[in-house]
């Protein structure tokens, strides 16, 4: 189902006028003419590598069959038509063979494949993702004061587009056939009804949502082709969420139902900095955009992110986000650095109340009370002792659920590190310490060591650990719908290990 869109070439053509092509599993090569910059490629392997016949030359013309599309080049003007599309298509012919300039290229075959080609410029590599099926999963939501459309995508493809004609919502996917899942697809009050359109001569899918009378406007998330998926948000006068019925069994309503994720770092703080340069602000981010993905593929849970950009945020801000969105569930997401090079594998906090712990004894001491500048320099809206301990003590009566919470994502990130025994660890960690809800803090990998910080710039590596810790959460919320079924308490180990 995922695309090897972000596989590094682990080997390369000694070769250096050859360029590697990816599409699926077996590299490809492709002869580049040498001297050019960007590299020209031959165009005949480049379409054998997709299983495009080669084109018939017409004059001055050449024409290729693409999904049943025509894409004309122009050999002197060096234009590419297809569809109403004019494009740029700088194209050389040498001992009869024709190259054509790769970013020309990269961008005529993404519209025309529906998919994003990517042209690697350091490893001379060209990834082609494999062309599936595409499965589109409808769902309707309410949220708050107003609905959703999610629409996901099994894989990465071009933008699809979001316009309004009349009454309707029209959702443009660039690739033909689409398959619709809208098992999850419910009418409302603002979406009345859905028609899908598929197969269209320009190789389009559209999908027409009918509005009720009751929507005033709508947002369109921007689109990413790594997350992919159409998120529109209709705003207007609707029945308050109060007098709604749920209709949803009453498990449902124990369980996990708001999740807020808490990239570490962000701005002027960049967090621990990886020997390659990787930043640790920008890797976290990036894990817990994944990780936000994966849980808003359950469709269970509504997920809030503390900070979706490079934003600085105080420690006590996140929490306070949490809270006030009134989260069921807080999870911080950093990753390790320390000294020793070769030290490997995730971690999983929650917070001690123990005052007398010792920060040295933990690796990521930059995340403990007092270790940080700006902390120091924070205006502390809460003046008086009193308060100050109620804000302290937030987390005390969570401190069971976040271990076994913990317990649950270090099992899980144990098993995809192949590691037995690492147990969950606590600390005075002032991140956790405000929370009203059980709360943990994990470090996925060690960006100081070479090797991790490698693993953290692969799609690959992230997408697992994004899953690893979305099963951990759904196997801590089987874990509160039984203890609330059998109203008593599930059992819990002793925190140490
Ligand atoms: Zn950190």
């Amino acid at each position: 189902m995922s695309l090897s869109i972000a596989t590094v070439p682990v080997w390369s053509f000694e070769d250096k006028n050859v360029l590697t092509m990816y599409h699926g599993t077996e590299p490809h090569p492709v002869e580049i003419l040498p001297g050019t910059i960007p590299p020209y490629i031959k165009l005949d392997p480049f379409l054998m590598g997709l299983g495009i016949q080669p084109g018939r030359r017409e004059e001055h013309r050449l024409v290729l069959d693409i999904n049943q599309r025509d894409l004309t080049i122009d050999l002197n003007t060096h234009d590419a038509y297809y569809g109403r599309t004019k494009a740029p298509f700088s194209i050389q012919e040498r001992d009869g063979a024709l190259y054509v300039q790769t970013l020309h290229l990269v961008k005529v075959f993404s519209d025309l494949l529906g998919v994003q080609l990517i042209y690697d410029r350091p490893s001379r590599s060209l990834h082609v993702p494999k062309i599936e099926d595409v499965v589109a999963t409808i769902r309707t939501h309410r949220r708050g004061e107003r609905y959703q459309i999610s629409v996901i995508y099994n894989q990465g493809l071009r933008a699809p587009k979001v316009e309004k004609i009349d009454r309707s919502l029209l959702l443009k996917i660039p690739r033909s056939p689409v398959i619709i899942d809208k098992t999850r697809m419910e009418p409302n009050e603002a979406i009345t009804s859905m028609e899908v359109f598929t197969n269209l001569p320009d190789g389009s899918t559209e999908i027409l949502f009918q509005m009720g009378p009751g929507v005033s406007s709508y947002t369109v998330d921007p689109f990413s082709p790594n997350n992919p998926r159409t998120l529109i948000d209709l705003r207007g006068d609707f029945t308050p969420e109060s007098e709604i019925e749920t209709g949803l069994p009453i498990e449902k309503q124990v369980g996990i139902q708001r999740i807020v994720i808490d990239p570490g770092h962000g701005g002027m703080d960049r967090g621990a900095l990886g020997p390659t340069g990787l930043k640790e602000k920008d890797v976290v981010l990036d894990l817990a955009k994944r990780l936000k993905h994966q849980l808003d593929m359950l469709g269970t849970y509504a997920v809030k992110l503390t900070r979706d950009d490079d934003i600085f945020l105080s420690l006590k801000t996140r929490t306070a986000i949490a809270n006030h969105y009134k989260a069921d569930l807080f999870i911080s997401i950093h990753v390790n650095a320390v000294k020793q090079y070769n030290a490997k594998g995730s971690e999983t906090y929650y917070l001690s109340m123990d005052s007398d712990v010792d920060p040295d004894e933990f690796y990521h001491y930059h995340e403990f009370e007092g270790a940080t500048g700006h902390e120091e320099e924070e205006e502390d809206p809460i003046g008086d002792d009193l308060t100050m301990m109620l804000w302290d003590m937030a987390q005390a009566k969570h401190l069971e659920d976040s271990f076994r919470l913990a317990k649950y994502i270090q099992e899980e990130l144990n098993k995809l590190a192949g590691i037995r025994s690492r147990g969950v660890k606590q600390a005075p960690l002032k991140v956790l310490k405000g929370a009203t809800m059980p709360a943990i803090l994990f470090e996925a990998a060690f960006i100081s060591n070479p090797l991790e910080e490698k693993k953290l710039k692969e799609s690959l590596f992230k997408n697992q650990v994004a899953e690893a810790v979305a099963r951990a959460i759904q196997n801590y919320d089987g874990d509160v719908k039984a203890k609330a079924q059998r109203g008593l308490l599930v059992p819990v180990e002793d925190p140490e290990p």
